[in-house]
C-alpha cells in the first residue's frame, strides 16, 4: 500500500491500529517529496527535521491512547500562513528572510491537533493569480500534467496534496484561491463562511475577502479539517462566536427534498463542452437521488470580476502599504535617503502583479476617484449579496461549474491580465457576498485532466454543504483516482 495516497480519516485508522508510525509516514512523505518535488515545485519550504520531531511526539501521544483524528497526519501550510520559527515569504522577495515570531491561529489548531508539518508551499505572490506564475520563485506545476498549471493562488497546496507530498494542505481564497486549484488538481476545495476561521497569522490581501480552507482528497477530510481550525478567535475581530457542528456527524445525509440552485448566469457561452457536461452529469446524480433542482437567477453576476478587482486591489494597496524596507524583509542597499529607501525597497521587493494592484488599489481610493470606483464597487458588492440572499429563500444549495476550463498550459494566460482575472468568475461572487463554498470533482476530460464543480450555500451552513457534497461523492469514484507522476 502506498501511504503517500491515503486520505486523513484513512490514516488515522492506520495510526491507531498501529499498522504505521507517524514517523514512518513523515519518512514516506519525504520519499515521495525527493522522486516528484523537482516536477512539482510545490513546496517553498520544506521543515523535514523538525516534522520528525513533531511525528515522534504524536507517535508517543498515540501510544498514550491520547491521539485526536490529525494527530500523526502530515501536512502542508501555504506560504501566507504565518509559523513559528520558519520563514513565511508569501512567494514574494519583500517577505524573503522574514521569520514569524508566531503561529497562525490555524497553525496553532493544526499544531495543537497534533498534525505534522511537511512544509511551506508555493503561491501566486500575496495570493494575487490564478496560475502560481506570480510566484518570485519557480512557478509549480500541475501533477496531472506537468505542461499546465494547478491553479492558483494556493497552486502549492493543490499540487503537493494532487502529488502525494501531504495528505491535505492549508490554503487562502480571497476570490477562488482554495477553490479554482483544487479544480485544476482534481482535489475538494473549501472556502468557509466569512467570519468562520480566524484570519490571524494570515498575511492580508484584501481583508473583507479573505478566508483560510482545507485541500483535501475527499469530503470527510475538508469536514474533518474544517472542524478544526474554525471557530470563535479573540485575536480576529472579524471571527464569529458561533457553535461550530461536528461536521463529520451529519454525514451521509439523504438528498430528498434538498433544493439545488441552477443559476443560468453560470452557463455561459465560452465555457468547455467536457466541463459543462460534467456539470450537467452532477446536477442529473443530485436529480436522481430525489433533490429538487430549481433553475434561478444571480443576475449581478456579470459585475462580480470588475467589483472584486476593485476591492480586492484597494484593500491590498493599504495592506501592502506595510512593507516599506523599515520592518519586515528585504531592504534595498543602495538607498540615499529615507524616501529613496522605501521606494527602492518596495521597487526592488515586489513583483509585477503586485505593482500593477497597488497602482490600480491607490487610484480607486484617491480622492476625486473614490465614489466613481471605490463607493459604487460596495454598492455594487450589496447588490451581488442580496442577489444570493434572495435565491435562498427558494434553494438550500447552489451548483455552477468551479471554473470554466480545466488546467491551462503554464504561460497562455500570463502576459493577459485581463484572461487570468477571468478565471475565477464562478468563484468571485461567493467571497463578495461572505458565502461558504466547495469546490469538488466531477469528472476528467479527455486527456485526464480534473473537471470541478462548485456548490455555494446559506451563510454558516457549512453542515449542509458538506452533507450535499457528500452525497455526490459517494456516486463515483473521481476522488480516488491519483495522477501518474512517472
Ligand atoms: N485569482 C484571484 C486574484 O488573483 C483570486 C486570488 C485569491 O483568491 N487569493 O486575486
Amino acid at each position: 500500500m502506498n501511504w503517500t495516497d491515503l486520505t486523513a480519516h484513512e490514516l488515522h485508522e492506520a495510526l491507531l491500529k498501529k499498522k504505521v508510525s507517524s514517523r514512518e509516514l513523515v519518512t514516506a512523505f519525504f520519499e515521495r517529496i525527493q522522486s516528484v518535488e523537482t516536477k512539482t515545485k510545490a513546496y517553498l519550504t520544506l521543515l523535514q527535521e523538525s516534522a520528525l520531531i513533531q511525528a515522534d511526539q504524536a507517535d508517543a501521544s498515540i501510544a498514550k491512547g491520547e491521539a485526536g483524528i490529525l494527530t500523526g497526519v502530515p501536512i502542508a501550510l501555504k506560504d501566507n500562513l504565518c509559523t513559528t520559527g520558519v520563514q513565511t515569504t508569501c512567494a514574494s522577495k519583500i517577505l524573503e528572510g522574514f521569520i514569524s515570531p508566531y503561529d497562525a491561529t490555524v497553525v496553532s489548531r493544526l499544531r495543537n491537533a497534533g498534525a505534522v508539518f511537511i512544509g511551506k508551499t508555493n503561491l501566486d505572490e500575496f495570493a494575487m493569480g490564478s496560475s502560481n506564475e506570480n510566484s518570485a520563485f519557480d512557478p509549480t506545476r500541475n501533477p496531472w500534467d506537468l505542461s499546465r498549471v494547478p491553479g492558483g493562488s494556493s497552486g502549492g497546496s493543490a499540487a503537493a496534496v494532487a502529488a502525494g507530498e501531504a495528505v491535505f494542505a492549508l490554503g487562502s481564497d480571497t476570490g477562488g484561491s482554495i477553490r479554482q486549484p483544487a479544480a485544476f488538481c482534481g482535489l475538494v476545495g473549501m472556502k468557509p463562511t466569512y467570519g468562520r476561521v480566524s484570519r490571524y497569522g494570515l498575511v492580508a490581501f484584501a481583508s473583507s475577502l479573505d478566508q483560510i480552507g482545507p485541500l483535501t482528497h475527499d469530503v470527510t477530510d475538508a469536514a474533518i479539517v474544517l472542524n478544526v481550525i474554525a471557530g470563535d478567535d479573540e485575536m480576529d475581530s472579524t471571527s464569529v462566536d458561533l457553535p461550530v457542528p461536528d461536521f463529520r456527524a451529519g454525514l451521509p445525509a439523504e438528498m430528498a427534498g434538498v433544493r439545488i440552485g441552477i443559476p443560468k448566469e453560470y452557463f455561459i457561452e465560452g465555457i468547455d463542452a467536457e466541463v459543462g457536461r460534467a456539470v450537467e452529469q452532477a446536477i442529473e446524480t443530485y436529480r436522481r437521488q430525489g433533490a429538487e433542482i430549481k433553475d434561478i437567477s444571480l443576475p449581478h453576476t456579470p459585475y462580480a470580476v470588475a467589483t472584486y478587482y476593485i476591492l480586492a486591489t484597494a484593500e491590498a494597496s493599504s495592506n501592502l502599504a506595510r512593507y516599506d524596507g523599515v520592518r519586515f524583509g528585504h531592504r534595498t542597499s543602495s538607498a540615499k535617503d529615507l524616501m529613496e529607501m522605501y521606494m527602492q525597497s518596495r521597487s526592488e521587493g515586489f513583483g509585477a502583479e503586485v505593482k500593477r494592484r497597488i497602482m490600480i488599489g491607490t487610484h480607486v481610493l484617491s480622492s476625486g476617484y473614490y465614489d466613481a470606483y471605490y463607493k459604487k464597487g460596495q454598492q455594487v458588492r450589496s447588490l451581488i449579496k442580496q442577489d444570493f440572499d434572495a435565491a435562498f429563500e427558494s434553494v438550500d444549495c447552489i451548483l455552477t461549474p468551479t471554473t470554466p476550463t480545466a488546467a491551462f498550459e503554464a504561460g497562455e494566460k500570463i502576459n493577459d491580465p485581463l484572461q487570468m482575472y477571468l478565471s475565477d468568475i464562478f468563484t468571485i461572487s461567493v467571497n463578495l457576498a461572505g458565502l461558504p463554498a466547495l469546490s469538488m470533482p466531477c469528472g476528467f476530460t479527455e486527456k485526464g485532466l480534473p473537471i470541478a464543480c462548485q456548490l455555494i450555500s446559506r451563510p454558516f451552513d457549512e453542515e449542509g454543504l458538506f452533507k450535499t457534497a457528500y452525497a455526490f461523492e459517494q456516486c463515483h469514484d473521481y476522488h480516488q483516482r491519483r495522477p501518474q507522476l512517472g
